[in-house]
């Protein structure tokens, strides 16, 4: 029989979460293994934003100076008629926000941000290739097997391993995320022929049509170097098996063509485009059993229009590490009944308003938001 090896904190999946749980566990001094199904990960082309409220806990993992050199510091996020180029909002950013905030507000290709968590992890604490399989909840520990044929006994194990969770499902039974109704585009743009329009784009933008259609633009480089959209489309059905699919610039302009100057040159700049289902559940009232705990998409997926789906993954990281720091490993459960109820009205409220993708299309303020800071804030 294999041999069974022994840790103390399992974290299952590295994506941002995973990888944010991972880096804080370790920083607080727990003995943390992560196991994530990818042999590797690439730089997929997508950008995502990092709010004040996450900057600050990368200031607590080291990251917030690095992020912040390679990311763009949009000064405003301007909400447009994509018709007619009118301003909706002005939301101020930039010094506003570090004076306000606490922090920067940046967006940042994805990949970029993704390799610099996983960089900052110890070689030897992080095993790809391994693909969760099996959970046996046990009286000391919990059994967990892998694709590969390892087993490790954990004392708790954090599910981090997004909207598909086998956590979640053991927790809450075997249930197929829904199909929202929506899809997203995600291109990075060519920058020559962005450039050669002569015209400026804004380093932080959403273009709003009737229905909720929209476009979010914004830069991924401190430089400008880099410009990315991802859309927002009603599509009654999904039919692909796959992650995502390609799309075209034609379907771009089919989508979108006779708009704003400013967007149609966005359309003309797009090579290649990919087309993403936005999935999704509903509310959960149950994030932990045993010494099992969720975070992130696995306990509140959502549609991304808030920006906020990884920050609150990132978050609810913060908060698990907070709460098990003042109890320690032997009293987890009393740590995640903190963790839960201090995190689940934020999450659901967030959850709530990104489905809705109301956010910043008129005036607001966003103080709740970008102001709170998960370091420090009381737990319940
Ligand atoms: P994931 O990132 O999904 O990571 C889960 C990890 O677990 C993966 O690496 C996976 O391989 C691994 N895994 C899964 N199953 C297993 C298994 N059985 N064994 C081992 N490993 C496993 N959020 C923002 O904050 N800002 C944004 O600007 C933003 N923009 C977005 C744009 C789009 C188009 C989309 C779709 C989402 C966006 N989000 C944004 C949301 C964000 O991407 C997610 O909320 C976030 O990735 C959730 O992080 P997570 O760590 O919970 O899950």
């Amino acid at each position: 029989m294999d041999e069974i090896e022994h840790v103390d904190i399992a974290v299952i999946g590295a994506g941002l979460g995973g990888a944010a749980a991972a880096a804080l566990l370790l920083n607080a001094g727990f003995s943390v293994h992560t196991f994530e199904q990818a042999p590797e990960f690439s730089r997929l082309g997508a950008g995502i934003h990092v709010g004040p409220n996450v900057m600050k806990i990368f200031r607590e993992i080291g990251l917030e100076q690095r992020l912040s050199e390679i990311g763009s510091h949009p000064d405003f996020w301007f909400s447009r008629d994509g018709n007619t180029g009118e301003y909706l909002s002005k939301i101020p950013l930039g010094d506003y926000g570090r004076k306000e905030y606490g922090a920067s507000y940046i967006t940042i290709h994805r990949g970029d941000l993704h390799a610099e968590q996983i960089n900052i992890l110890p070689k030897d604490k992080i095993h790809f290739d391994h693909r969760l399989t099996g959970i046996e909840e046990r009286d000391t520990d919990v059994l967990l097997t892998f694709a590969n044929g390892n087993r490790i006994a954990a004392k708790i194990v954090v599910g981090a391993d997004g909207i598909n969770s086998m956590i979640r499902e053991t927790l809450l039974g075997v249930e197929k995320p829904r199909y929202s109704g929506w899809v997203g585009h995600r291109a990075l743009v060519n920058m020559d022929k962005l450039k050669s329009t002569g015209i400026d784009f804004e380093p932080c933008v959403k273009w709003w049509w009737e229905a909720s259609r929209h476009i979010m633009a914004y830069a991924t480089k401190g430089d400008g170097s880099e410009y990315y959209y991802v859309t927002g489309v009603p599509a009654d059905t999904w039919d692909h098996d796959t992650s995502f699919v390609d799309s075209s610039r034609a379907e771009m302009e089919a989508i979108f063509g006779g708009s704003h100057p400013m967007v149609q040159a966005l359309i003309d700049a797009t090579e290649e485009v990919t087309k993403w289902p936005f999935w999704n559940r509903d509310p959960m009232n149950l994030w932990s059993r045993g010494r099992l705990v969720m975070l992130g998409d696995a306990c509140h997926p959502m549609r991304p229009h808030m920006a906020q789906g990884a920050c609150m993954a990132i978050e609810d990281a913060a908060v698990l590490t907070r709460a098990l720091s003042i109890t320690g490993l032997t009293d987890y459960a009393s740590a995640f009944k903190t963790y839960e109820s201090t995190r689940i009205k934020r999450a659901t409220k967030v959850q709530r308003i990104s489905n809705a993708n109301t956010w910043l299309k008129q005036p607001e303020d966003p103080a709740w938001v970008y102001g709170y800071d998960p370091m420090t804030a009381e737990l319940s």
